[in-house]
């Protein structure tokens, strides 16, 4: 079994195997650098596109460099990771046949304003890549801000009305 990297219909670069891969496989390590999670913020400020991975409690993150940095999120995935002493893994959660597309649910957290969205495609798709509780989290914050936006829309509209 090998893994290629090539173009997907999910989302820019996506991970393929070029071998079926039996359920239960331990496929590939998510490697990279490992930074602290106040870098991460630092150096990802500004950026778009970041493939961090929180490991343990979370104050730790891997800095994605490598194969499995190119697996695409999708809500009906194929594989999930899992942290062994320390090191994430790509596990096959079902059988994966030749030539098909790795992906696994990113449940992304603390996100800044990106919305995340998903297009997996899959039926059960909740059009986000964050977490359920991320999702529940962000929309608590989101309907607070909708509040603040209201008031002054309504002040602004009545400056503005003749
Ligand atoms: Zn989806």
């Amino acid at each position: 079994m090998a893994l290629i990297i090539r173009s997907s219909a999910i989302h820019a670069a996506g991970c393929y195997t070029t071998g079926p891969i039996r359920k239960g496989t331990q496929v590939v390590e998510y490697t990279g650098p490992r930074i602290t999670k106040e870098i991460a913020d630092e150096k990802y400020e500004n950026s778009p596109t970041t493939y961090l991975f929180g490991v343990g409690d979370g104050s730790t993150v891997i800095d994605g460099h490598g194969t499995a940095m190119f697996i695409n999120h999708s809500c009906d995935p194929n594989c999930e990771t899992e942290e062994i002493d320390g090191r994430v893994w790509i596990m096959a959660i079902r059988n994966i046949a030749a030539g098909e597309e790795l992906t696994y649910d990113y449940y992304l957290y603390d996100g800044d304003e990106d919305e995340a969205r998903c297009n997996c495609g899959a039926e059960n798709c909740r059009k986000s890549m964050y977490s359920p509780e991320e999702i529940r989290r962000r929309a608590r914050a989101a309907s607070k801000k909708a509040v603040h936006k209201t008031a002054s829309n309504g002040r602004r509209a009545k400056k503005h009305s003749r």
